[in-house]
């Protein structure tokens, strides 16, 4: 039968990530991690530490993460693409021709943009598309305004109707979890639509940490302790059968 299927996506491969890691590989939840590869080799200049290449190697081979390419240098230029997922190919021991999903940085490229890009993306290597599309902003304003003031989930869901996907589908919107905004409330407001719609959905997060951590305050982060929350929320969901928990990959294949 089908059943609903939520997808964790983390972007920027952050060091903070091995915090909840260890909590997911038990509940075997898995998760996409989208890489920046010149982050990693030092390529590129970062804020928050990210993973040593060997702490990639040993949660790719845990088998539970996908690795997806968020390309070479954070930008959403064509050789940086390229370069991101030849990096990745070579470090993980993939074949050489395997696409890998491709996380847009700063979802700069939207839905329609990348369907009319698909044939390209393909070429290049990407096997979907992952990005942050509110869709018509004047309605996305308005959903919000009438959220904020009555608090009535229809009006939520609909905000956020973009980030459901279906099976099959190559560019894929996810919600952007964080603080204050799209919190614990909120994804599981959108993963409890998902389950009575048997849908697909997909929730992009950053950093994680702990509430006495100085990242704590930093307006991408969202906190382990509600992040446990939310997953033992969807584990309960799948323990009734009600649920899959996907990689990206998965979700958009099986
Ligand atoms: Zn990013």
């Amino acid at each position: 039968m089908e059943k609903a299927r939520i997808s964790i996506s983390i972007d920027d491969g952050k060091k903070n990530f091995l915090s909840v890691a260890d909590k997911l590989i038990k509940l075997n939840i898995p998760a996409t991690l989208n890489i920046v590869p010149g982050a990693i080799d030092k390529s590129k200049k970062v804020e928050v530490e990210t993973f040593s290449k060997e702490e990639l190697v040993d949660l790719y081979k845990t088998g539970i993460f996908e690795i997806a390419n968020h390309s070479n240098l954070h930008t959403n230029l064509e050789e940086d693409i390229i370069e991101g997922r030849r990096k990745l190919v070579e470090w993980l021991n993939l074949d050489k021709n395997a696409p890998l999903g491709f996380a847009s940085p700063g979802s700069e490229i939207k839905i329609k943009k990348a369907l009319e890009s698909e044939k390209r993306l393909r070429e290049m290597g990407v096997l979907y598309l992952r990005t942050h599309d509110e869709g018509g902003k004047e309605e996305y304003k308005r959903l919000d305004e009438l959220y904020n003031k009555t608090k009535n989930p229809e009006y939520y869901v609909k905000k956020e109707s973009n980030a459901f996907y279906s099976k099959g589908d190559f560019a894929i919107s996810s919600l952007v979890a964080y603080k204050g905004v799209n919190d614990l409330e909120e994804i599981l407001l959108l993963t409890d639509h998902a389950v009575k719609e048997k849908k697909g959905l997909t929730i992009m997060f950053h950093n994680f940490a702990k509430p006495n951590e100085e990242l704590y305050s930093n307006v991408w982060t969202f906190g382990s302790d509600r992040f446990y929350k939310f997953i033992e929320y969807i584990d309960n969901y799948r323990q009734q059968g009600k649920l899959d928990i996907l990689t990206s990959k998965d979700g958009l294949e099986r």
